[in-house]
């Protein structure tokens, strides 16, 4: 229920959160358990569980848009980096609004555990 979802409470400001860039649409912060030097979420102001939610894909599209400016701000385009946007329990997902990782800042490594 959005009311209760913590990432609602971030958009509302019901929780303190590290913002780094804001669009009408959505919000960006710095993950409160970084997995590497530079790790933000990307999420939309609406409440949307999952990708699989997603009806009109111009949020999607406007999630991407600020993620684009996380990585020119933090400086991390260029030695590379990477958007992520774990769903449901084969991707690992533990917050039930839909949010893209954007990490960098350290080399990653392929396959994904
Ligand atoms: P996921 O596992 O893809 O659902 O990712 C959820 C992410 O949210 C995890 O990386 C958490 O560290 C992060 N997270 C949980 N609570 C907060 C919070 N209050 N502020 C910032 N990030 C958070
Ligand atoms: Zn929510």
């Amino acid at each position: 229920m959005a009311s209760e979802c913590l990432f609602c409470r971030i958009v509302r400001k019901e929780i303190p959160a590290a913002i780094v860039a804001e669009n009408a649409h959505c919000i960006a912060f710095r993950d409160i358990n970084a997995q590497a030097p530079v790790h933000v979420l990307v999420i939309p102001r609406a409440h949307i569980a999952t990708v699989n939610e997603v009806t009109d894909y111009a949020v999607v599209a406007q999630m991407h848009a600020l993620a684009a400016l996380v990585v020119t701000a933090e400086g991390i385009g260029s030695r590379g980096f990477r958007m992520v946007i774990n769903t449901n329990d084969d991707g690992g997902q533990t917050v039930f609004h839909l949010h893209m990782h954007v990490l960098g800042g350290r080399r990653m490594s392929w396959p994904p555990g």
